[in-house]
C-alpha cells in the first residue's frame, strides 16, 4: 500500500530527539527558542512563537485581538474544521465565504460582500500551500477601516480588521518575493504529522504587524498567554533564586516542548534543499503525467506572483459528481494507493450544518470538493511509486467514466 503522507523520520531526527532526552531539559527551553529564531529568519517576519498546534496559535491570535461574543470572523467554507472551531471557542461567529474556482482559496470578492460592522478578523487559508491574494486582502482590510468598530486596546491600535492567515499548509510558499509568515498581520503554521514540516504535533505564530506594533513585545505577551499567564516559564524559574512567579491572567497551556523543537530544527535545516525540492519534483511528475488526460484538471502550483509549498496535489476530475468521485477513490484504494479529499466543506459537517450553514450558498466550494482527489506527496515517495499512483488514478477514472 502506498501511504498518503508519512513523515520523514531518519537517523538525524532520531539523534536530535535523543540528544534532548539526554540533556536534562525536555520542555520549552533552548531548542524551542532557537527554532523560533530560525523560523523568523526563514520567513522574514518580525517574531515567531512556537506552540503545540496551529489550532492553539489561531485561537491565541483571536483572543489577543479581543474577539468574542457578537463578533464575526470571515473564513472560507472550504477548510479544515480547526479554522472555524477556534472562532466558536471565542464565542464569535464564523462567517463563511466561497472560494475561487481556479485555486481553491477564499474569494476576495466574497470576503468583501461579507464584511460588516461586526467583522473583526479575516482568516484566509492557503489551500494546499498556495498563498492567498494577500495584497488584495490586506488592501481590503485597510479600505474598510471606516466601518471597523474597535473594542479594546489592540483593536484600537490596529484600527482595522485583522488579517490572520491560516498558513497550516503553506510554510515556505512564496508570494510577491516574500515567504508566508511575512504576508499577513499574523500567520499560523502547523507542524502536525502530515504537514510539510513536522514536529509530530506543533505550530507557530509568525508576527508581522506594522505601524506602532512592537512584535517582540507581542511575542512576550503571547508567551505568557500560552503558559497559564505565568510571568516566568519553567526554564526561567530554574535560575538561582528565581522560584517566585506571578499569574497575570487566566492563560492557556499550549507551549512547544524542546523534544519536538529538536525535530523541527532538523526539518527546517533541510527544508528548502530537500523537502520542498522533492515535493516539487513529485508534483511536477503528476503534472506531466496528467497533461495528456482530457478529464484531468490539474491544480495551480505557480503563477506570476506566487508558488505553492507543494503541500497537496489536489487533482480535480472534470464533469463528475460526488458519488462518481467517491467511486473513483474506492477503485484507487483497491489498487493499494492511498488518496484523500481536502476537505469536507464546513457546511457539510454535522456541527456546522446544525448551526445553520448551508452548502448551497457556497457553490464553488461544493463543486471543487465534489471533484477533488488529493494524491500522495511526501519526501520518501519514489519515482516508481509516483508512476504507480498515476496509473492507479488513470485506470480508476477510466473504469468509472467509461
Ligand atoms: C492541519 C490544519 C490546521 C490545524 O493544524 P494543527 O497543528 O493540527 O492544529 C488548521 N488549518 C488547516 C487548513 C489545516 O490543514
Amino acid at each position: 500500500m502506498i501511504p498518503f503522507a508519512p513523515p520523514r523520520i531518519d537517523q538525524e531526527t532520531i539523534d536530535a530527539v535523543a540528544e534532548v532526552l539526554r540533556s536534562g531539559w525536555i520542555t520549552t527551553g533552548p531548542k524551542t527558542k532557537l527554532f523560533e529564531k530560525k523560523i523568523a529568519e526563514y520567513c522574514g517576519c518580525k517574531s515567531v512563537l512556537c506552540l503545540n498546534s496551529a489550532t492553539a496559535g489561531l485561537e491565541l491570535a483571536l483572543r489577543w485581538f479581543g474577539v468574542g461574543e457578537g463578533d464575526e470572523v470571515i473564513l472560507p467554507a472550504y477548510t479544515y474544521a480547526a479554522t472555524a472551531n477556534v472562532v466558536m471557542h471565542c464565542g464569535a461567529k464564523p462567517v463563511l465565504a466561497d472560494v475561487n474556482p481556479d485555486d481553491f482559496n477564499i474569494s476576495v470578492s466574497a470576503i468583501e460582500e461579507k464584511i460588516g460592522p461586526r467583522t473583526k478578523v479575516i482568516m484566509p487559508v492557503d489551500f494546499g500551500g498556495l498563498p492567498c491574494d494577500y495584497k488584495r486582502i490586506m488592501a481590503l482590510a485597510e479600505s474598510k477601516s471606516d466601518i471597523f468598530k474597535a473594542k479594546g486596546r489592540v483593536q484600537e491600535q490596529l484600527g482595522r480588521i485583522l488579517v490572520l492567515a491560516d498558513a497550516a499548509h503553506s510554510f515556505g510558499a512564496r508570494y510577491n518575493g516574500k515567504r508566508t509568515g511575512a504576508l499577513a498581520d499574523i500567520s499560523v503554521f502547523s507542524f502536525h504529522a502530515v504537514k510539510n514540516l513536522t514536529t509530530a504535533e506543533g505550530g507557530a505564530m509568525a508576527f508581522n504587524l506594522g505601524g506602532s506594533f512592537d512584535n517582540e513585545a507581542i511575542y512576550k505577551e503571547l508567551c505568557v498567554k500560552s503558559l497559564h499567564g505565568q510571568n516566568k516559564d519553567a526554564l526561567a524559574k530554574t535560575q538561582k533564586g528565581s522560584w517566585k512567579y506571578d499569574i497575570v491572567e487566566a492563560g492557556y497551556k499550549c507551549n512547544m516542548t524542546d523534544i519536538v523543537a529538536a525535530m523541527g530544527l532538523v526539518e527546517l535545516n533541510r527544508y528548502d534543499a530537500d523537502t520542498l525540492k522533492k515535493r516539487k519534483h513529485v508534483a511536477e511528475l503528476y503534472h506531466k503525467a496528467f497533461t495528456i488526460c482530457s478529464w484531468a484538471e490539474q491544480p495551480l502550483l505557480k503563477d506570476k506572483h506566487r508558488e505553492t509549498s507543494y503541500h497537496l496535489y489536489p487533482l480535480r476530475i472534470k464533469d463528475i459528481d460526488e458519488p462518481k468521485r467517491d467511486a473513483i477513490i474506492q477503485k484507487i484504494f483497491d489498487k493499494d494507493v492511498s488518496v484523500n479529499v481536502h476537505f469536507i466543506p464546513l457546511p457539510l459537517l454535522s456541527f456546522y450544518k446544525n448551526a445553520g450553514y448551508n452548502i448551497s450558498e457556497y457553490p464553488v466550494t461544493y463543486n471543487n470538493y465534489s471533484r477533488e482527489i488529493s494524491l500522495p506527496v511526501y519526501y520518501d515517495l519514489t519515482n516508481e511509486q509516483v508512476a504507480t499512483v498515476v496509473s492507479a488514478v488513470i485506470k480508476s477514472v477510466e473504469e468509472i467514466l467509461q
